[in-house]
């Protein structure tokens, strides 16, 4: 089944049960003090939770275009390194505003995997809420353990923690337990070895979760005390492209049919193949990933810049550029060339890519072109900080030196010391970093007339660097 028809099967199913299916809330969050990005499926419903706003309707159902690169859900590190986890992801959602509990949203998610989608019942396990003996003090969550030990055997039935069995939306806001179901799609001899319900929650690539179940009940007020919410509501995410794996019996999100479109794209482009060395993969994956998470933030109004979320964008951005750079030898734009393939296999789902495509090129382009200069060039610095260095931990100091002169940022010179074994002095770079912050804010207070404003990020814009160019041979990078 392609994602497509796997999109539109969940939304008619929650159609058929009555449930008015929705547009995805944009991507991007501009009123809310709280959230930069839309991070689940019910952030856009916050209101409707919380009672402060009534919904038209009690039962809905929608796509939600997902990113989890800050805050709370930051899933930016594993992204690459595994193959289920994105920054941009779909979240495939139905709610209840009041109206149906735990039974209804229990009953409907199984009757959806297992007479739907025909996934195999004895691959699945879920999970159940078993309290807490914290401030919080709470039950185990014995109304949906009931609920689950009519339809599920006990063996396939695990408890979890606050961690794992308890979903909070941020600091404050509605929350509630949770039981989450996950798939085992291994081999039926792996499957014989160990048991999938030991794999749980254990990060195997195999046994993953793919739909939580939120029974909201509670509100976290901001002095961290629960208090009942005046209605008891439903809220599930499932992962889409998760689902996708599942159904298209593959091994891996990055090669159902949602991915290996832009896959093949990055392939023809930097002439690589995907699938033959693991360090080309993860950098093929991070590619594929995150053009998706660009492409869906500009054309939800969301540009790269300096500063909150246009910054966030932008380190997405030339995360990208760099396992490009590094791993995949592409020392000229090529990111923006992927836009083309992503507006053909998701613009029908999502108009607003289509319709942005040429500004979503445009500024991506530009982006690549300022961000290679920047590499380039910031690399041999850092190739003869390295070479000079009298250990394996590198002066904060020089980092900032890099960081200050070419707007080399410094999570990416973490990264390389690291792909090479090195250590960055952090506390060093800091103290740096401080010191500059001072004498710019007192040069400032001195000259009133002629001071500049900084920003207070840590990115700045390259704007050039002569003494490097005349006096320092550019030497190639070297791939690692
Ligand atoms: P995980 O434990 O795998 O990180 P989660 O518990 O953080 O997932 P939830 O907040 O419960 O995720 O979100 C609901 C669903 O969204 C998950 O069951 C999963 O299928 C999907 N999901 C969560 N994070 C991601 C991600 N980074 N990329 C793709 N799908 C995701
Ligand atoms: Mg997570
Ligand atoms: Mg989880
Ligand atoms: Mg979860």
């Amino acid at each position: 089944m392609k994602s497509q028809e796997i999109r539109s099967k969940f939304l008619e199913f929650f159609k058929d049960k009555e449930h008015k299916i929705v547009d995805s809330a944009p991507m991007v969050i501009k009123d809310d003090p709280t959230l930069m990005f839309t991070n689940a499926g019910m952030n856009q419903f916050k209101e409707f939770f919380l009672g402060n706003t009534v919904p038209k309707d009690t039962r809905v159902t929608d796509t939600q275009k997902c990113l989890r690169v800050s805050g709370k859900h930051n899933d930016l590190e594993e992204v690459g390194k595994d193959t289920y986890h994105h920054t941009m992801f779909e979240m495939l959602g139905n709610w209840s505003f009041g109206d149906y509990f735990k039974e209804e949203a229990i009953t409907w998610a199984w009757e959806f995997l297992t007479d739907v989608c025909k996934i195999d019942k004895t691959s699945l396990y879920v999970t159940v809420f078993e309290g807490s003996k914290d401030a919080d003090n709470l039950e185990e969550d014995a109304e949906a353990l009931a609920l689950w030990k009519n339809i599920v055997p006990e063996s396939q039935i695990l408890f979890g923690n606050k961690k794992d069995n308890f979903w909070e939306m941020g600091d404050q806001g509605p929350c509630g337990p949770c039981s989450e179901i996950h798939v085992d799609i291994r081999s039926a001899e792996e499957k014989a070895k160990v048991s999938g319900a030991s794999l749980v929650n254990n990060d195997h690539p195999q046994v993953v979760e793919i739909w939580n179940l939120v029974f909201m009940q509670y509100n976290r007020r901001a002095n961290g005390q629960l208090e009942s919410l005046p209605a008891k509501h439903v809220d599930t995410g499932m992962g889409f492209e998760r689902l996708c794996m599942v159904m298209q019996n593959v091994q891996s999100n990055y090669d159902t049919d949602v991915f290996t479109p832009i896959i093949r794209e990055i392939e023809a482009i930097t002439n690589n193949t995907y699938g033959k060395d693991e360090k080309l993969d993860i950098a093929i994956r991070v590619i594929a990933d995150h053009i998706r998470a660009v492409s869906f933030s500009i054309s939800d109004g969301q540009l790269p810049s300096n500063t909150g979320a246009g910054y966030v964008i932008r380190r997405i951005l030339r995360r990208a550029i760099r396992y490009g750079f590094t791993f995949l030898d592409t020392k000229e734009p090529f990111m923006y060339r992927l836009v083309n393939v992503l507006c053909d296999s998701m613009g029908a789902a999502f108009p607003e890519l289509k319709s942005q495509k040429q500004l979503i090129e445009n500024v991506i382009k530009e982006e690549e072109h300022s961000f290679l200069k920047t590499l380039d060039q910031g690399l041999v610095l850092l190739d003869s900080i390295i070479a000079s260095a009298a250990s394996d931990t590198i002066d904060g100091r020089k980092a900032f030196e890099l960081y200050d002169t070419f707007g080399f940022p410094i999570d990416l010179t973490a990264l390389i010391l690291s792909e090479r074994g090195l250590h960055l002095d952090e506390k060093g770079f800091e103290v740096a970093m401080g010191e500059q912050k001072k004498r710019s804010r007192s040069a400032s207070e001195i000259s009133k007339e002629d001071w500049t404003v900084l920003s207070s990020d840590l990115e700045q814009e390259f704007i050039g660097y002569d003494v490097l160019q005349s006096n320092v041979k550019l030497v190639k990078y070297r791939k690692v």
